[in-house]
């Protein structure tokens, strides 16, 4: 494996649509670090994000370098070029140091089969009765299975092979961190299928170091995990075991580790995954973003005034364009429209219920998912406001700030990495 910049055990990534809220972010990391827990920030923002903003990848650099200035944080951080392309990938280049490939497209198409029986006959040991370190229960494959999955997974992984040669061929192999998603895509990877994946990517020399498989369950955008707490506990052990596994076997790099694109806000899997990392000493990557811009409007409704009416304008502006705002997230979004409170019902809310409506507090019986969500997609409305936002986004900084960092700090880092297991 080449020589490459290494990710600290635990990391969070944070999205900073406006590039306005990296410091308030780093804030959390901060508090983490008071309270024992180091915690790698690293600035993630795909380029979806920037193409709806408007925004460039240089300004998620400078905001995060900044913040880092101000706050004096000496420890490492990052800036992820999330969820890239080979034809999106070049005007990142100048301004990560972390990306993430995105390779999720490729999946299931078909491969060589020539290529794909090599495969096979070189990596004998996937068949049979695969005993792995913490699965109680050994895998039993046979070689049409593997077939099946190598299959399955090697042109996605030859994908990834190339867009990381391309980006080390530009930023030199030592100096950049490289995740592989496959997450947005219909099925999810079985713990079985992530092995062959990792032997795929092993044989392919890419020195990964997270990588964010698709779990099973819904994770909606802004809102709850929806699924199988225990089945996901399970997948997400058996697929530690298989990474440490992978690591010895494959000779990846040790700080190899999964990546939860989580949707933001996946509050019930954040104990299973604490005490699944506990028990194999294993770090990990929970990438955020969206929770942050929500954030953004509740400190805004929370000042009132001018605040409380642009956050009013920014929804019913959403509630107005829901079919457009809706149609590329349509996969990760579980909207009852029937839910959604008309823009003349919100106009006559106080800063108290907007909030309560909007705020990511469960038992608060006003809070409402399906307002959460458009909102969570409702970026874009924003964004048209220009100027206009971004001046009352200053005008309201306290609020905004405060929220945006007890947010990260109170319901993410400090669920995951701080509370005991
Ligand atoms: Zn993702």
């Amino acid at each position: 494996m080449p020589n490459f910049l290494k990710l600290g055990k635990y990391s969070l990534g944070m999205g900073d649509r406006f590039a306005h809220q990296a410091r308030a972010q780093l804030q959390a990391c901060v508090m983490a670090a008071n309270q024992g827990a180091e915690v790698i920030p690293v600035w993630n923002k795909s380029n979806r994000e920037h193409l709806t903003i408007g925004s460039d990848p240089a300004a998620t650099r400078a905001a995060a370098d900044a913040a880092v200035k101000a706050l004096g944080w000496s420890k490492a951080y990052h800036v992820d070029a999330d969820h890239i392309r080979l034809e999106t990938v070049d005007r990142f280049l100048p301004y990560s140091d972390f990306f993430t490939i995105d390779v999720a497209d490729c999946i299931g198409r078909a491969a060589d089969s020539a290529t794909v029986d090599a495969f096979v006959s070189r990596h004998s040991e996937l068949i049979g009765r695969i005993s792995i370190p913490g699965i109680v229960e050994p895998f039993a494959t046979d070689q049409s299975q593997v077939k099946r999955m190598a299959a399955k997974y090697l042109l996605a992984v030859t994908e990834a092979g190339r867009i990381y040669r391309h980006i080390a061929s530009q930023k030199g192999e030592a100096n950049f961190i490289t995740e592989v998603s496959m997450d947005e895509t219909d099925q999810p990877q079985t713990p079985p299928e992530l092995l062959v994946i990792l032997a795929l990517l092993s044989d392919e020399n890419v020195p990964i170091q997270t990588i964010a498989p698709k779990f099973t369950g819904r994770f909606n955008k802004g809102v709850d995990y929806v699924g199988d707490l225990a089945q996901f506990e399970k997948e997400f052990n058996e697929d530690l075991a298989v990474i440490a596994f992978a690591v010895k076997q494959y000779g990846l790099p040790a700080t190899l580790k999964l990546s939860v694109h989580s949707g933001s806000d996946k509050f019930s899997i954040y104990a299973p995954i604490r005490r699944a990392l506990a028990r194999f000493d294993a770090g990990v990557h929970v990438k955020t973003a969206g929770t942050t811009w929500l954030e953004e409007l509740i400190g805004l409704a929370e000042a009132g005034g001018s605040g409380l009416a642009l956050a009013k304008e920014i929804y019913a502006g959403a509630l107005e364009h829901v079919d457009e705002l809706c149609a590329p997230y349509a996969a990760v979004i579980d909207i009852d429209r029937g839910r959604l409170p008309s823009a003349q019902t919100v106009k006559s809310w106080s800063a108290e219920q907007f909030v309560s409506a909007l705020g990511h507090e469960q038992t608060n019986k006003s809070f409402n998912p399906h307002l959460r969500q458009l909102v969570h997609v409702g970026y874009k409305i924003a964004a048209r406001l220009g100027n206009r936002y971004l001046k009352t986004l200053e005008e309201c900084e306290q609020t905004v700030s405060r929220n945006v960092t007890l947010n990260l700090f109170e319901r993410h880092l400090k669920p995951i990495f701080l509370l005991q297991p």
